[in-house]
């Protein structure tokens, strides 16, 4: 991915970033490779999120949680799975409210609504309403979230306009909504709702204006948008891999030029 390689450029950082498409099939003979070859470490998209797990020596905590990995680090020669996902998410919210003992709303149940949910979940905040469509899904994550973190989960089937709770403190879009090319699609809720002050943070990086984000800042809502972490992620990557902490606005100037191209 370009915006880790630039990192490595700006900084002078001796490694490579390289993109491989690897079949289902081929997963544990491309994992013996990397250790073979002595790689720093790798990313991974789906589908080898999960299937990757048995391959690694070990999971840290948020992954062991989420049972996916889209990150592994060799530490003292052992490769361990990591999940960059939700603690890209994470530290972009720690500029803005620190989650411990706070009231989530999150919309969406997927991959990046789990990794976003266990990450909050273990930095300490105190309930968290999954706001999703399908119940199965949402309750999957409901379950989860309950069983193996201290949060308090609760599941809000999404019917019709969606008013957030007076107590919310915390807002999440972790549904693909206002993704590229669907960039006028506009999340079901009551804008009304959105008080002065809430936090609200979409995921969606591209583009990372959303209708969700617009809104919010006409309400007086402090915002967070989805470029941020996905900026982050490739800077906690690189951290684990290297060592260093790279810039975060040369990858975020690189993913700008990306997105914009
Ligand atoms: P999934 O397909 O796993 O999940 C999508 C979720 O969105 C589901 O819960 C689905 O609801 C919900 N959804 C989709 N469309 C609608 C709609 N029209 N109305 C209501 N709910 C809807 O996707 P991921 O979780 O993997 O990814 C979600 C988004 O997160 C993507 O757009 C991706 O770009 C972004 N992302 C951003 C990252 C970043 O670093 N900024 C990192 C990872 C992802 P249902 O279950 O009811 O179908």
């Amino acid at each position: 991915m370009a915006m880790v390689e630039a990192a490595y450029q700006h900084h002078g950082l001796d490694y490579r970033y390289i993109n491989c498409e690897v079949p289902p099939e081929k997963l544990a003979d491309a994992v013996k490779g990397a250790r073979a070859m002595n790689w720093a470490g790798f990313n991974l998209s789906i589908p080898h999120k999960v299937n990757v797990i048995p391959f690694l020596d070990g999971l840290g905590e948020s992954a062991a949680v989420m049972g996916a990995v889209n990150c592994a680090v060799l530490r003292g020669g052992k490769l361990i799975g990591e999940n960059t996902d939700g603690k890209g998410f994470l530290q972009s919210l720690r500029e803005l409210i620190d989650p411990a003992g706070k009231s989530v709303v999150m919309f969406g149940a997927g991959g990046a609504a789990r990794a976003i949910g266990v990450e909050l979940a273990l930095a300490g905040a105190k309930h968290i309403t999954i706001v999703n469509r399908d119940q199965k899904r949402g309750q999957t994550l409901v379950d989860l979230l309950n069983d193996k973190t201290p949060a308090h989960a609760e599941l809000a089937l999404w019917r019709g306009t969606y008013r957030i709770p007076a107590d919310a403190e915390v807002v999440v879009n972790a549904t693909s909504i206002g993704l590229y090319p669907d960039v006028d699609a506009r999340l079901d809720i009551d804008v009304g709702s959105l008080r002065k002050g809430l936090v609200v943070a979409d995921v969606i990086p591209n583009p990372p204006r959303t209708n969700l984000i617009k809104d919010a800042e006409s309400r007086g809502c402090r915002s967070l948008d989805g470029l941020g972490m996905l900026v982050n992620q490739g800077v906690i990557g690189v951290k684990y891999w290297t060592g260093v902490d790279v810039d975060p606005n040369v990858m975020k100037r690189k993913l700008e030029e990306i997105f914009s191209a």
